[in-house]
């Protein structure tokens, strides 16, 4: 049996070297070729001796996925990945790259309107999945549509950084922004999802900052009481979308269980216990939730709550009638919401060539 190797923290790591009689620096040294040199292969851990090279090359991978399918936006700046599990699950990861269009007219050209890209110089923001499918059942949203297949490993998770973090290596960039966004509901995968992290942020390893983390969650309530207890720097995102229950639950199922009301109860708590800035995502759909009266409904509800809101026009799946909100009335809903003291911003939509909405490819490969 083989083990992937990126499952290991430094501790179980230094564990499996005891048991082959390696001194404990052998680790250390193993740990830093794969997240400091981000080597995938044991011939390239040239440090350490032959017969341990060996040693990994028989017990433990470095690839617990293939490549399926890969796309690049007619735009060029976003990559997206669908990976194929060993047990033919599909699960997902985008790279957006994002430049400043004050010194590129070649992205100025290409998102006229994306007015958020300025002074994000050069951001490399990769959006990975933490489950293979979703049990939460989102009527928009194309991983929602295809149900749960099952979590993923925190292994599994860190592979989709390190496979991003050697292609951007190659051309002398790194990541530097990591949002869980893909497929998959990160809390509930809960231990699995703080563990990848845990790992990417290990100082003596990749040394991914917790800030350059964001968490999107459908909003499980016990789940942001336990993130807020544990006072964690990644930042958090919740999946609004309504401003009442009854137009909640009728999008986001898992509004039957978590209403709005302890939804943002739990993103007060949260922002009281962390002294941290809390987003709140809005897919806007045109005559659904995108009105002037929406917006003043959800602002009275975010009063006093340090937050932003993030708007971003519907990507169209197959298994939703819904369309987008167009430019005007999204722009609309961003005054009455900042009129009403609410920062908001209306973030343009990427790599809507290559489905790059969340669990899209995986979508339409399955059907
Ligand atoms: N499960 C988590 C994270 C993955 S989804 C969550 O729901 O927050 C990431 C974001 O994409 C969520 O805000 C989700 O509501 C949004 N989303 C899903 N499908 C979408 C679509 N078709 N158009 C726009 N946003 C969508
Ligand atoms: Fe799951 Fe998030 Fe999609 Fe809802 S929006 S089905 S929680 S991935």
């Amino acid at each position: 049996m083989t083990q992937l190797i990126y499952e290991l923290d430094i501790k179980a790591l230094t564990n499996l070297l005891k048991e082959w009689n390696e001194p404990a620096y052998r680790a250390k040294q193993i740990w830093q070729g794969l997240y400091q040199h981000l080597y995938d292969s044991p011939e390239q851990f040239t440090n350490i001796p032959k017969s341990l090279r060996e040693q990994l090359a028989e017990h433990v991978t470095f690839l617990p996925f293939t490549v399926k399918i890969y796309q690049d936006s007619s735009d060029g700046f976003t990559r997206k990945t669908l990976f194929e599990l060993p047990d033919k699950n599909l699960i997902e990861a985008v790279l957006m790259r994002y430049g400043d269009p004050a010194d590129n007219p070649q992205i100025t050209a290409a998102a006229p309107h994306s007015e958020n890209l300025r002074g994000a110089k050069n951001r490399r923001t990769l959006c990975i999945s933490t489950q293979a499918g979703c049990a939460m059942g989102c009527v928009f949203c194309a991983t929602g549509q295809m149900g749960f297949k099952r979590h993923l490993s925190s292994g599994e998770i860190v592979a989709q950084v390190m496979y991003y973090a050697r292609m951007l290596k190659d051309v002398n960039e790194s990541v530097t922004n990591i949002v869980l966004m893909g497929m998959g509901e990160p809390f509930h995968n809960y231990d699995n999802t703080m563990a990848a992290i845990d790992r990417l942020n290990d100082a003596d390893g990749y040394n991914f900052g917790a800030r350059r983390f964001t968490i999107s969650t459908v909003g499980l309530v016990p789940q942001i009481r336990r993130f807020a207890d544990e006072r964690r720097q990644v930042n958090l995102a919740i999946s609004l979308h309504a401003a009442d229950d009854e137009s909640r639950v009728s999008m986001l199922p898992i509004n039957k269980k978590y209403k709005i009301a302890d939804v943002i109860d739990a993103c007060r708590y949260y922002v009281a216990q962390t002294h941290r800035r809390i987003t709140f995502e809005w897919a806007l759909i045109n005559g659904v939730n995108d009105s002037p009266e929406v917006a003043k409904k959800l602002a009275s509800r975010l009063k006093g709550l340090m937050c932003h809101v993030n708007a971003i026009p519907l990507n169209p799946t197959t298994g939703y009638a819904g369309i987008a909100t167009d430019r005007q009335r999204a722009i609309l809903f961003k005054e009455v919401l900042e009129q009403a003291g609410i920062p908001c911003t209306i973030r343009m939509r990427r790599g809507i060539d290559i489905q790059a909405g969340c669990g899209q490819l995986a979508g339409s490969v399955v059907s």
